[in-house]
């Protein structure tokens, strides 16, 4: 049966790095038919902290790999012990003061098959004797990683390029206990895009935090799989379902993985425009409070009619809040930057006569906001465009956005009214 796991320390937050592992090992036990074990790696008591642990179990939940069991190294170390005790006993390791160190016998070839990377050969002449149990009764890394894989019958190691250097000491401890050394799969680096390590700029940053920026779970998995693989006929919005039937180990990329922070973005796009727009309501509802801004005054349609003028664009459900504050705020503040560059003496005296004939419209809807507009435009002899910046500026205190019109129409009558009669330069 194909069992893998993914391994973290709980001495940090689950970053994009660890999430794309423990994707790959999820999608790969689920392809198989086969299991996916979590083992927290919390040998260090020093470093681990019960805060990280959790954040790294909700975010995987929330990722939706589920894992098939879960083990805490904390609780082991009995059986590691017993392990070392044995490679006392047979000789294969001494003691110093009350570490156990194994002897590494020298001249071993070491060949690993990565089903990544291909062959890669190690002389163990070239390691040193390595510590099995530490002298405060802790064991190291490579050993208890060496006796949790074999006793939980580990069938592939799919983990991060970086631990490739771990394998041949790990190997040689296989060696040492005599039990079979699993199928490895080195996972390419994933780097920032001026090639640099990942950095919190590019990335590295915890997965609960693009929780927290408004990107979805659907999007995360989605762009996590396309760093060092591809579902080929360059497709890139894939599902988890449609992904695990044609995803293999030995089609993951050797090269390294660039993060894009744009990239991931685009899809988040995509899968939030998918949504029906009650649905992503109810999801905006908590971002509006976070940012203090208080959508109770709008109708139900209202809302819904806002949320509806800007889903094609939004990248995240955070930047929802600033996008649209001006529609939830009474008074708006314009920066003097913005007030200097579009709002001339000029404009305001064309916002004016514009706020004059809104107040005067009997039913007003975008399309009403449109023909008072281009009326006034064509009047005074003025490109519709030249005029579409100050408006929008006055309304909402920005320089992008979509239709003026659309956005006249979600303020309302007074609103604009008030916005565009108040102006001054
Ligand atoms: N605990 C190790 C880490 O966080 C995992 C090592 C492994 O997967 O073998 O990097």
């Amino acid at each position: 049966m194909i069992k893998v796991r993914f391994a973290p320390s709980p001495t940090g937050y689950l970053h994009i790095g660890g999430a794309r592992t423990a994707l790959f090992n999820w999608m790969y036990a689920r392809a198989q038919d086969g299991k996916f074990v979590l083992r927290i790696e919390d040998t260090d008591q020093q470093r681990s902290k019960k805060e990280y642990e959790e954040e790294i179990l909700r975010s995987l939940k929330w990722l939706g790999f589920e894992w098939d069991e879960l083990y805490y190294q904390s609780r082991r170390f009995d059986i590691y012990r017993e392990h070392a005790q044995r490679l006392l006993d047979e000789g294969k390791a001494y003691k110093e003061g009350e570490a156990i160190i194994l002897k590494m016998i020298p001249d071993q070839e070491i060949k690993i098959f990565d089903l990544i990377r291909g062959e890669i050969t190690f002389d163990s002449s070239e390691l040193k004797d390595q510590v099995l149990m530490k002298s405060d009764g802790s064991p190291a890394y490579s050993f208890c990683c060496v006796v949790d894989d074999a006793l939980m019958e580990i069938s592939h190691v799919v983990r991060g390029e970086d631990h490739i250097s771990n394998t041949p000491k790990q190997i040689m401890i296989y060696r040492a206990l005599d039990w079979k050394v699993p199928k490895y799969a080195h996972l390419p680096l994933i780097m920032g895009e001026d090639g640099s390590r990942l950095s919190k700029r590019y990335g590295a940053v915890a997965v609960s935090d693009y929780q927290k920026q408004g990107y979805v779970a659907e999007a995360l998995v989605n762009y996590l799989m396309l760093l060092g693989w591809s579902p080929g006929n360059n497709q890139e919005k894939i599902s988890p379902e449609a992904a695990i039937k044609k995803f293999s180990l030995k089609k993951i990329n050797k090269a390294g993985a660039v993060f894009s922070l744009e990239k991931l973005q685009w899809l988040n796009n995509l899968y939030l425009k998918e949504l029906e727009t009650p649905q992503l309501v109810e999801m905006l509802q908590p971002v509006l409070e976070e940012h203090g801004l208080d959508a109770s005054e709008l109708s139900g349609q209202e809302m819904a009619n806002i949320v509806q003028l800007y889903k094609g664009r939004l990248t995240t459900l955070n930047i929802f809040a600033e996008w649209v504050d001006y529609a939830f705020l009474r008074d708006i503040e314009i920066s003097g930057e913005m007030k200097h560059k579009h709002i001339t003496p000029e404009a305001v005296e064309v916002l004016h006569e514009m706020a004059r004939k809104v107040e005067a419209a009997g039913d007003f809807s975008a399309l009403e906001a449109e023909k008072i507009f281009k009326g006034i435009a064509e009047a005074r002899g003025f490109k519709a465009s030249q005029l579409v910046l100050p408006a929008r500026v006055a309304l909402t205190a920005k320089d992008v956005g979509p239709s003026l019109f659309e956005i006249m129409a979600i303020l309302g009558k007074e609103r604009t009214a008030k916005r565009l009669s108040t102006i001054s330069a």
